[in-house]
């Protein structure tokens, strides 16, 4: 794995953004932002799961009076997702929401950028300046490829941010297609020192959509790019996190709640490992503590994972073998297996 590049960290709130900072996990309500018990009771669920930052859209002057009561009812720090109008995120600032997403695509205009960053200055606000391919400027270039268009995109904002002395900036630039995605963010993260929001937009219900995500993302983490991720997904936004999460465990980048061996099943097995699986994976969802835990159908590879995990059962006919740090503590009945495991991740 390529070392992480080195970005010029940013705060968000209380949130650290780049640097040698945990590469943070975010997402974005799905409620409408006006309604504030709905949007705050979202946000109490993805604080719940380890979200640590959430944005909001603002559409409107209500929206983003809505984000100063939001604010006060939640832990995480606030983003106003900003398009088309600027007044939105001047009010959102006023608001004190501790991030703003513009999107150059629909707010391009030197004097209405200039009113943002002033006020973002005066407030300590950073800006993400999220470019995506579905909402390119019109300027741009017919002739280079997305990828080119998003990152010119990208470097003509952040060029007038600067030249108005703001420096409180993250970048995305993101696509549907994963080439495309990779391709931007390889070139961006060569030009400039900003920290990196990453991400596949529009990834689509949880099945595909966690797929082309992971593809994305973690190629991206492979190659050392990325400091804050988001996984987009048509789907409720714990789903997001809890994805976000996973990509970040697979590349032993982060460390949040239990990691779940279990093995695929197959003709050897003499009980039902999927049913298995799922129920002990539904049971550990409520565990915060980072334990790895096996699920292994038989003796053929079932030991080895087993042991290897913190806790683990190895199955075998109406019985199994758990396994506490390698060594076998007891065997137990098949239907005490739920039960018995999880007494131990507990105990662990
Ligand atoms: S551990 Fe056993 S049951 Fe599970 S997939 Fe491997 S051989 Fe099949």
């Amino acid at each position: 794995m390529n070392l992480r590049r080195v970005s010029k960290p940013i705060q968000i709130g209380s949130v650290t953004v780049g640097g040698s900072a945990p590469i943070v996990v975010q997402s974005m309500t799905k409620t409408n932002t006006r309604d504030v018990m709905s949007t705050i009771r979202q946000i109490k669920e993805l604080e719940d799961c380890g979200c640590e930052l959430v944005r909001v859209a603002v559409p409107d002057a209500e929206a983003a009076q809505a984000t100063r009561a939001i604010k006060r009812g939640i832990s995480i720090p606030i983003i106003a997702d900003i398009h088309f109008d600027y007044r939105l995120a001047l009010m959102a600032l006023e608001a004190g929401v501790d991030g703003l997403r513009l999107n150059p695509g629909n707010i391009s205009e030197p004097e209405k950028v200039r009113a943002i960053a002033q006020a973002a200055k005066e407030r300590n606000v950073p800006i993400r300046i999220g470019v995506n391919a579905g909402s390119l400027p019109k300027t741009a270039d017919p002739q280079l490829t997305i990828a080119q268009r998003m990152v010119d995109a990208a470097l003509a904002q952040i060029r007038l941010l600067e030249s108005l002395d703001f420096d409180l900036i993250k970048v995305s630039l993101k696509a549907f297609d994963v080439p495309t995605t990779i391709e931007a963010y390889q070139s961006i993260a060569q030009k400039i020192p900003y920290p990196l929001h990453i991400g596949i937009t529009e990834a689509g219900t949880p099945r595909t959509g966690i797929i082309r995500s992971a593809v994305g993302i973690s190629t991206l983490l492979y190659l050392g790019i990325g400091d804050t991720i988001r996984v987009s997904l048509t789907a409720h936004p714990r789903e997001e996190v809890i994805a976000a999460y996973e990509i970040l465990k697979s590349l032993n980048l982060r460390q949040h709640g239990p990691i779940l061996v279990s093995c695929p099943s197959c003709g050897r097995a003499e009980v039902d490992i999927v049913k298995l699986a799922e129920a002990v994976e539904e049971q550990l969802i409520k565990i915060s503590k980072p334990i790895k835990v096996a699920v292994m159908g038989c003796v053929v590879n079932g030991p080895g994972e087993a042991k290897d995990a913190d806790v683990g059962i190895a199955c075998g006919k109406g019985k199994a073998v758990l396994f506490k740090k390698g060594k076998k503590i007891a065997t137990i009945q098949e239907k005490d297996f739920v039960r018995v495991l999880m007494g131990e991740v507990e105990r662990f």
